[in-house]
This record gives C-alpha cells, structure tokens and sequence, in this order.
C-alpha cells in the first residue's frame, strides 16, 4: 500500500501507485483540461505531485509542450539564475564484489585492471584537481568491504580536505558510495562531507533485481532505504538518481518523484540535488544491450518536467553526455555540470590513453575544465566554484528554506562572482580571463543589497591581490 512517511522502500515506492500514476498521465496526457490545471499550479513555482507531473511528462500537445519547456526555463532562472556550479568525480577504486550488469565494474569483468589509489596517490589526484580549478569534487568507489572499507574512504575524505597545493583547495567533498548502515553514514558526516550521493539505478524491483543480479547491491529495500539511514545519520543533503536507459523512463520518472517527496514526508527535506546520467558504453558494456534508451528530446523533457516538478532542487548533469546535449539541458533546469573529468582511477594524475580501460564509462565531453568555463560564459551562464552552503551550515531544511523562498540568490550570486574571480586569476588561460573579467562587472551589478555589493567589491581588489576563499 502506498504511503509516502513509511520508512519501507515498498510502500514509499509502492509499485501499484507508480502504475496507478502511470495509467492517470495516459488517460489524461491529451486532456487539455486537466493540462492546464496542472501548468496553473505548476506557475506557483512550488513543485507538484509525482502524477500531476507525470501528466506533463507524457502530454505530446505541441503548444502544451512548448508552454512546459518555457516554464523550466522561468523556474531554472528564478531558483538559479544563470549560475552553474562546477565539480569533478575522483575515482578512488574500482574493486567491486557486485554483479551490476551495466557496469564495467562488476566482479566478473576480468579485462579492467583493478585499481586502488594509496593516500599518496589520492593526494597527487587531489593537486591535480586543484591545479584545474576544481574545489568541489565527488569521490566513487566500487563496493568491495575488504579493499574498499568505509576507514579507507574517511583516510581518502582526510586527505584530500588536507591539501592544500599552491592556492588550490577542495573545500567540499561529497560521496558516491555503495549504500551503507546508519553507523557508516555517522562516520561520513563527521568527517565533513558535502553530499551523499546514491543513484537508485531503477526503481522496480524486479528490473532491479534481474540487473543486480549478485552482490549487496541485490537487496532493493536495503539500497532503496540508504537515504532515511543517511538521513537519520545527521547527512541532511542527499542526492538521488536514476540510470536512464535501465527501465521505462515514465517508471523511473514518479518513482523518482515519490522518493523525493518521500524524504520531504519523512524529514521535512527533499533531496538536495538530483542526477540524470544515462547508460553509456563502457569495457564489456553494450549500452544497446537495454531496452529502454531515451532519445535526446525524450531526456530534455525528463529534466524540464523534474524543474517544473521539484524547483528547489538542484540537477546534475555530468560529462557522460556531449557538449551540444549538455548546453540543451542548462537552459531546461540543469544547476550543476562536471568538466575535465576523468573517469578511470588515477587518471587525473597519469592521463595516458591506456589508463582509460581502467574507466568506469566512456565521457562525451572531454574537454578541458577551462574550454569548459569559457563555453558557459560565452552561452550567457556565470560559472561558479562556490562551496560555501555547508561550510556555512546551510545544509538540509535551513538550505531547502532558503532556497523556496528564493532568498538563496543573496548567497549564491555573490558567492558565485567570488570564486570564479579565484579561477581567473589562479587557473584560466588568457582567452578564458580576458571572457570572465568582461563579464563580471553586469553580475556585480545584479547584487541588490548595497552592503553586500559594495563589499564583492572589496573582496574581489582582495582576490586580485592574493587572498583566497571569501564566502557569504
Ligand atoms: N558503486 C557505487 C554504488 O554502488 O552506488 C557508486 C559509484 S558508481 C562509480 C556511480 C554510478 O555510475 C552508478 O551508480 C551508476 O548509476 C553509474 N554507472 C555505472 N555504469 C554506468 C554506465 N555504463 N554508463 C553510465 N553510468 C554508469
């Protein structure tokens, strides 16, 4: 039975109401009655349920269509504005003991090397993310308890916060780790880390089991439930997503939205962000070999209808997509982006081609960080490098308030300016620079309170003349 406050996967996921959702959005997909209800309500810019946003998600009324696209675009400039935030992943290992069909890592793949980085070589990768840039990355690893024990994880959590290589720092840290108990999800708090971040994979159960076929990942109700462990641990800003390709996307899309509005139920905070990757080829994985593939126009309205449903919530897009596909996504909702990322373990550190076969899937976009901060200034969007909402305790309901009433702005604009002014002076190239200080005095002069305009002011002759790390 459905009920989105149980704390059972089964019930907050409940497959019957995903169905029921499933049967209301195609009886009503042409409805323009309904529809329109819908898009009234959807224009408060508050969000809606996971079956009125599966209406939008399945209506095909060209006009009705163009009004959804519109509407993501308003929302992503309300919340967002034009910044977006920049990370890098950092592979820490790829021993895994799972049996995940679409990923190369799974324990039977005996073509990849299987790597592990010391803390000597986490703290090479870390200074040359540092020397791109990055200040915020996200750390991966396999699951594998003997080579990949949570001690392992909090030393690398350790070392990376501890570098500090020229003016580089990496100042926020989030996880992408296998779901983990309360006790572990404790001990990464303590240790400081932004987000955590698990992808759900797909939410039917049955698909999941079939692709998940051995392992601990089996278990749906433990993985599904990771987040309310994480939470009930102190990590208040989780991350969710589902692997597009796995299962219908219409499926994935309201179980998405229930498990959303499940943590709202449960601890009155909705995930901090959520992520669209879609199934990319890899060592021994055939992306073809799944059903269920979405097609470009298919995922840019996946990512408006998540805009539109769930405003307050940050989406990520990461580099498994091309450049062309990326920039369609950023104007639909997409908050966050990765650049000059690597995927295989060590490959920041040792780039060489070969290092490649150690990665987890191929990446579209490879291009540099910094082609990367030139082509979003020159598309209009403000880069930002800001980390500063956890390090200032803006963290879960304090963020989420924040952010509904629209006051983040008064942070994340200024903030935003800050920091990428610490890029162009420490990393850009000069074609970079020469792009990013032309456009920085129009963002200064979009900050409306005197106090904190006149002293971005002053920070920035600060930055110019050597200090780092100035937040709001
Ligand atoms: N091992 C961790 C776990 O079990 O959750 C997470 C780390 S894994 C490095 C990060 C994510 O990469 C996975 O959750 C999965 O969604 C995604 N992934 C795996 N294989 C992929 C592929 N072939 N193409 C695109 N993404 C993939």
């Amino acid at each position: 039975m459905y009920n989105p406050k149980s704390r059972n996967a089964e019930e907050f996921i409940s497959h019957s109401e995903v169905l029921a959702s499933l049967k209301y959005a195609d009886e009503n997909k042409d409805n323009i009655k309904v529809i329109d209800e819908i898009l009234a309500k959807a224009r408060l810019k508050k969000g809606l349920s996971h079956r009125e946003a599966a209406v939008l998600l399945d209506c095909t009324i060209p006009e009705k269509v163009d009004e959804i696209f519109e509407l993501a675009r308003e929302i992503k400039n309300d919340y967002y504005g034009n910044r977006i935030v920049l990370f890098a992943p950092l592979y820490l290992s790829n021993y895994c003991v799972n049996g995940c069909v679409y990923c190369p890592y799974h324990y039977v793949n005996k073509n990849i090397p299987r790597v592990k980085l010391t803390q000597e070589q986490i703290r090479r990768e870390t200074e040359a993310l540092q020397d791109m840039g990055h200040k915020r990355i996200a750390i991966e690893a396999g699951e594998d308890p003997v080579n990949n024990p949570i001690e392992y994880i909090l030393d690398s959590i350790k070392t990376i916060y501890s570098v500090k290589h020229k003016n580089g720092s990496i100042r926020r840290v989030n996880v992408n780790i296998a779901a983990t108990t309360v006790e572990n999800y404790k001990k990464l708090h303590e240790a400081g880390i932004g987000t955590y971040i698990l992808f759900q994979e797909t939410y039917n159960k049955e698909t999941y089991e079939k692709l998940h076929p051995t392992g601990p990942k089996h278990n749906y109700k433990y993985h599904t439930e990771a987040m309310d462990r994480a939470m009930e641990a102190g990590i208040d800003d989780v991350s969710l997503g589902v692997l597009f390709g796995l299962e219908l996307y219409r499926y994935e899309f309201s179980a998405l939205l229930m498990h959303a509005e499940h943590l709202e139920a449960v601890f009155g905070v909705g995930p901090h962000a959520i992520s669209v990757p879609r199934i990319k080829k890899a060592d021994d994985i055939d992306p073809n070999a799944f059903d269920n593939g979405i097609n470009d126009d298919v995922f840019a309205k996946i990512v408006a209808c998540i805009r539109i449903a769930v405003p307050y919530t940050g989406m990520i897009i990461s580099t498994r997509e091309s450049a062309e596909c990326r920039k369609r996504l950023l104007s639909l909702g997409v908050s966050q982006i990765s650049g000059g990322s690597k995927t295989s373990v060590g490959g920041y550190f040792n780039p060489a081609p070969e290092d490649e076969n150690s990665a987890q899937f191929d990446v579209s976009d490879r291009r540099p960080l910094d082609d990367v901060i030139r082509w979003l200034m020159e598309l209009g969007y403000l880069p930002s490098f800001c980390t500063s909402c956890y390090r200032q305790g803006r963290t879960g309901d304090r963020f989420m308030e924040i952010c509904k009433s629209q006051q983040i702005h008064n942070f994340c604009q200024p903030n935003a300016i800050m920091t990428l002014k610490e890029y162009l002076e420490d990393y850009a190239s000069d074609a970079t620079r020469a792009v990013g200080e032309s456009l920085l005095p129009a963002e200064i002069e979009k900050i409306k309170d005197d106090v904190i305009h006149a002293k971005v002011i002053e920070n920035l002759a600060k930055i110019h003349n050597g200090e780092r790390d100035f937040k709001f």
